[in-house]
Order: structure tokens, then C-alpha cells, then sequence
């Protein structure tokens, strides 16, 4: 199946031409750059970035062995999510598609662009039901947004059930890999260049410990790639963030070290958490966070709060019912919310 990108873009995206800075048109050590109106003093940070992140892309290529021309990097993930959405959707009238619960970015983004969402849930167990979700498209329907691993249920979606969705489905799919590395082996990754209509997403912000640089990667077909390069802010990532992302992803072992440990403090969390009386369930998880059915949620979250321990109250919303979402902290984090849940027994 090769992609029609043509017939999925809005109008005037497929028309458009892109800001052209002169630094796009000149890669190289000039002997002036008179180009730009910078100010030639306040060296390096004088000078506009590069706003096709060359180095930093070639770094992620060789780290996600993806070629450069798939990838596109933004300010977190919340940039791409907004891109696809202002690329392929046409305000009050076309629509996505997604699941329910997941992350409330994709909604966020459809709000602020005026794009319709049709959410359709989950079982009661957060699989899968690929066939209601390709039932819920209608013509008008662009993307189809999954997560998975999914926030805040924290397992992987069935394997099977996103292929048959990214196989049958015309326009877009999305798969949001946020929490990838704590799974590595069901990253689409490996499979991109068989799905052309197939957009993944992947951050800095968790495994990587990067969430205050605000780095996010998206991997695609060439055409949706150029598409989002062309429409996103020409000097979208800073020089810091370039300079800083370049070096802490000189250290792919430090993430590892980090995955490991956060991995045996999660099984730990798990089986500490269920010793509780008022712990009903524990769901079962391939992110660095859990799920926790509770006895009054609201209770002990508030209980937590005061005790200065915050975690993410997701009792009111539909299937996590009684539900509050923990991340893995450190061993000593999650010693102290251990100590203060004793205090309620
Ligand atoms: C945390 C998270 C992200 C990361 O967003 P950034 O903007 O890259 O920090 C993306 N998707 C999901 C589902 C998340 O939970």
C-alpha cells in the first residue's frame, strides 16, 4: 500500500510554501552572516538554531536506527499531536477517532483545532476492540490516535488488534510510544517502512529523563515527515535544547541503568501495593507508572497530598473508576509512599 498524501491533506497545507530562511539555503562556515538581523555579539546565542536539527537527527537515526528523512523532532510530543491535527484535519468538519481512557493530549489539540473526536472505549480489562474503533470512522475521519503502551491503563494494546486498524484504516494512525523503552520489543519501530499511513510517536520526557527539555520524535512515511517539517515553527527546537538533547544522548547506558532499576522498583511497587486491605487491583503494566483500584480514592489521594505525596487521582474517569495512576519513583520515593500508606492501616 503505498500513501496518497495528496487526497489526506488540507487544502491549503497542500498548497502552501514554507518560511524560507536564508540559513536553510547555506550549511556551512560563512565568512559573515549578514543574513538573519542577528546581532553579531552574544556568541553562540546570537545565532538562530538550526531548524532542521541536522546533528541532534542524526543522532536519533543512529539511536532508533530510523533514517533521518522519517524523523521529525518537536517540543515534546504535544507538538506533532498538534501538527497532524492542523496538517490533515479540517476545522468544524473532519474528525478522529481514538480510545478511551488515554492521554488527554489528543483531545486538547482536537478542542483547540476544532476537529470533532469520536472515543471509543476500551474493555473493561483496557484491551483493544479493533473493530469498534474501525466502526466508529466515518468519512470525515482523518486520524485514528492509539497509545501504547496506554497512559493512564499503562498496558500494551494488542498487537494484532493496531495492525488490523492501521491495515484497514485509509488516513492516518497514530500510535503514541511514549513509554516504549519500558517495553522495547512492541515498538512498531522495527515495522515503520511497511505501514506508510503509520505515525509513531516517542518522547524524551520519561525514560530518557529529558521532560524539562521538552524533546518529542515522531516517525513516519517521508511525505507526512516533510509535511510536518514544512507547516512547524521554522526555529521550533532552541539551541539549548539541541546542545543539551545532543549531549544527554551521548549515554544510551545511563537510560538503560535508569529502565532497569525503575523496572525492579515497579514489580516492587506492585506487590507492595497489593499487600494493602484497600487496594482492590492492581492492573497489570508495561509503563514506568500503575494502576491501582481503591477503596475511597478520593480519600487516600487527599490523605496523600497532605502527607506531600502526590499522585494522579483518575477515579472519575470512565472504566478507571475507584482508580489512582502512581508513577515508579525512586527506591526512596517509593519507600515514603509506602510509610505514609502504613499510617492507614
Ligand atoms: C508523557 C506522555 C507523552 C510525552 O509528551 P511530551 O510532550 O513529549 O513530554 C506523550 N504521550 C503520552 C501518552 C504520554 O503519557
Amino acid at each position: 500500500m503505498s500513501l496518497d498524501i495528496n487526497k489526506l491533506l488540507r487544502d491549503n497545507i497542500r498548497t502552501m510554501k514554507p518560511y524560507s530562511s536564508a540559513r536553510d539555503e547555506f550549511s556551512g562556515e560563512a565568512a559573515a552572516f549578514l543574513d538573519a538581523n542577528e546581532n553579531p555579539y552574544n556568541s553562540p546565542w546570537n545565532r538562530y538554531p538550526d531548524p532542521r536539527q541536522l546533528k541532534l537527527k542524526a543522532r536519533v537515526s543512529e539511536i532508533k536506527n530510523i533514517p533521518v528523512k522519517n524523523i521529525f523532532l518537536g517540543n515534546g510530543s504535544d507538538e506533532p499531536i498538534d501538527l497532524l491535527f492542523r496538517a490533515f484535519c479540517e476545522p468544524a468538519k473532519d474528525n478522529i477517532v481514538s480510545i478511551h481512557p488515554t492521554y488527554g493530549m489528543y483531545r486538547v489539540a482536537a478542542d483547540t483545532n476544532n476537529v470533532g473526536v469520536n472515543l471509543v472505549p476500551l474493555t473493561a480489562d483496557f484491551e483493544l476492540d479493533a473493530d469498534a474503533v474501525l466502526a466508529a470512522v466515518n468519512t470525515d475521519t482523518k486520524i485514528i490516535f492509539l497509545c501504547s503502551p496506554n497512559n493512564p491503563s499503562g498496558n500494551a494494546l494488542n498487537n494484532k488488534g493496531m495492525v488490523h486498524i492501521i491495515e484497514s484504516f485509509s488516513g492516518i494512525v497514530v500510535v503514541d510510544e511514549a513509554y516504549i523503552d519500558f517495553c522495547p520489543e512492541k515498538s512498531f519501530l522495527p515495522v515503520l517502512s511497511q505501514y506508510p499511513n503509520l505515525v509513531i510517536l516517542q518522547t524524551f520526557s520519561k525514560a530518557w529523563g529529558m521532560a524539562g527539555l521538552r524533546l518529542g520524535m515522531a516517525f513516519a512515511d517521508e511525505q507526512i515527515i516533510e509535511v510536518l517539517s514544512r507547516i512547524k515553527y521554522p526555529y521550533n527546537l532552541s539551541i539549548l535544547t539541541q546542545q543539551k538533547g545532543l549531549e544527554l544522548l551521548a549515554d544510551e547506558q545511563q537510560k538503560l541503568n535508569w529502565v532497569a532499576i525503575i523496572l525492579k522498583e515497579r514489580e516492587k511497587l506492585i506487590a507492595d501495593l497489593k499487600k494493602y486491605p484497600f487496594v482492590i487491583k492492581v492492573y497489570a503494566t508495561d509503563a514506568n507508572f500503575v494502576l491501582a483500584k481503591m477503596h475511597d480514592p478520593r480519600g487516600i489521594y487527599q490523605y496523600l497530598v497532605d502527607e506531600k505525596i502526590i499522585v494522579r487521582d483518575r477515579s472519575s474517569i470512565a472504566l478507571c473508576e475507584g482508580c489512582l495512576r502512581i508513577s515508579v519513583g525512586s527506591p526512596e520515593e517509593n519507600a515514603t509512599l509506602m510509610e505514609a500508606l502504613d499510617g492507614l492501616i
